[in-house]
């Protein structure tokens, strides 16, 4: 049947999108469709390299916990994502999976991920369906700034400069975390330089620092710690973490690194307690360790009783008590947080109240953000990639309004 509002426009608008991570592809997937040139503009050789190395986890896209429950994840800063979210919610993020060819599922927490449990194959399929929309894919397009008109300067390695002056531009430069993969938050003073409000970037769903003594560090670093529990302030998260040489990393690490973060910043350490056996109650492990030991050593005796590997039995004897007693809770002064170079993500970044509702800045409204390159910050789990897909919708649908454009909801 004909569209009553006649056929579909040529392509109207000028858009550049900076960055090609999930958010500013997102955003040219909204904007491509209701027919308006874009152009993303990336300084890496090649498009999304945090989403590819994200995939290598697997690539959690998003979660099947209640709605209320996934909100309540972004913290301070649900009420500015949450409209954001419930347009794209996680069941719309499946959906829009699957269209790519790339059906997803949840494991038994409700973490969701592609089937092929990996980013490059849906990357392809998103890559070709933008190219097939006319978006135009610059790579090796660093953005440094603003000619003296206004426009915007790309340096090009081996090249000469560009200037662009789009109608609307889209910053999805990402936080800076793992700054070699693109996000290296070189724009933090371009955008102070003109007033915008930003919060100092720090790593979020980090490893922490622990002083090991030598012997733990030079026979363990490396070793996994499955089925295991830490609790800080209160909180309780059951997982798996790895033995690194500086502390510990890893899932149950990630979940509290946000809170570990800010009572180190406040207070100069924190302490962690693990269970090295969560499943077991502090009677049976009582009981269990009550036996006679029979001329083996303790180390024996708490691998045979309690099936701990070594490494948990070298972490036992860390701790100042009596090893055994430590089985349930062993004290962990933590010391700092990793470095925003190993971190999963970071949090802070550009102050929400210099944006409206639309993801356009106040002082510079023909410029648009999005992704984590704003001030939130989630547990892993898919938040992080949920909300930036999000944002970077939301950030399109907001670039059409202000074009005028058709198709703008
Ligand atoms: C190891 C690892 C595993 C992860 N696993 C998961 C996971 O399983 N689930 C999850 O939800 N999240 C995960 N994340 C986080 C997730 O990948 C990020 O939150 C997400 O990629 C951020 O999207 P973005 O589009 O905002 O920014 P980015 O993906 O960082 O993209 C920003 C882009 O902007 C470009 N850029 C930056 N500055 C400039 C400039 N000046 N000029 C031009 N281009 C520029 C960069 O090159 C980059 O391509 C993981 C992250 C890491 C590091």
């Amino acid at each position: 049947m004909a569209d009553p509002r006649g056929p579909a426009p040529a392509a109207r608008g000028n858009i550049a999108i900076v960055g090609a991570g999930p958010a500013g592809l997102a955003a040219a997937e909204v904007l491509s469709e209701a027919g308006v040139a874009v152009t993303v503009l990336d300084r890496m050789p090649s498009p999304a390299r945090k989403l590819l190395m994200a995939g290598r986890g697997g690539l959690n896209l998003t979660h099947t916990e209640p709605f209320e429950t996934f909100l309540s994840r972004y913290g301070a800063a649900r009420a500015r994502l949450e409209p954001a979210i419930r347009a794209f919610p996680p069941e719309a993020l499946r959906a829009w999976c699957e269209a790519l060819g790339q059906p997803t599922y949840a494991g038994t927490s409700g973490r969701v991920f592609p089937t092929a449990m990996k980013a490059a194959p849906l990357l392809r399929a998103w890559l070709a369906r933008l190219a097939a929309r006319g978006v135009t894919l610059l790579n090796r397009h660093a953005w440094t700034g603003w000619s003296a008109d206004g426009a915007l300067c790309f340096d090009r390695p081996g090249g000469t400069p560009i200037h662009l002056a789009p109608d609307a531009a889209l910053l999805a430069l990402g936080g800076a975390s793992w700054p070699r993969l693109g996000s290296d938050a070189a724009w933090v003073p371009l955008l102070a330089a003109r007033g915008v409000a930003l919060a100092p970037f720090v790593p979020a769903n980090c490893g922490v620092l622990i002083p090991w003594t030598a012997h733990l560090r030079d026979r363990f670093a490396g070793s996994p710690l499955k089925r295991i529990a830490l609790t800080f302030n209160g909180r309780t998260v059951r997982g798996e973490a790895v033995i690194t040489a500086g502390g510990l990393e890893g899932g149950v690490v990630y979940a509290l690194s946000a809170a570990i973060r800010d009572r180190v910043a406040a207070e100069g350490s924190a302490t962690v307690t693990l269970d090295l056996r969560p499943d077991m109650p502090v009677e049976e492990v009582v009981r269990r360790l009550a036996t006679a030991r029979r001329g083996q050593s303790l180390s024996n005796h708490l691998r045979r009783n309690l099936s701990l590997p070594p490494a948990a039995i070298a972490l036992l004897h860390e701790g100042e008590g009596p090893p055994e007693a430590a089985v349930k809770a062993l004290p962990l002064r933590v010391t700092g947080v990793s470095g925003l170079d190993r971190a999963i993500s970071s949090a802070g970044g550009l102050r929400w109240e210099e944006l409206d509702d639309d993801f356009a800045l106040r002082r510079l409204p023909t410029l648009f953000v999005a992704g984590e390159m704003l001030d939130w910050e989630a547990p892993t789990g898919g938040h992080l990639l949920t909300a930036c897909i999000a944002t970077g919708r939301a950030a399109g649908q907001g670039m059409l309004r202000r074009l005028g454009a058709a198709g703008a909801p």
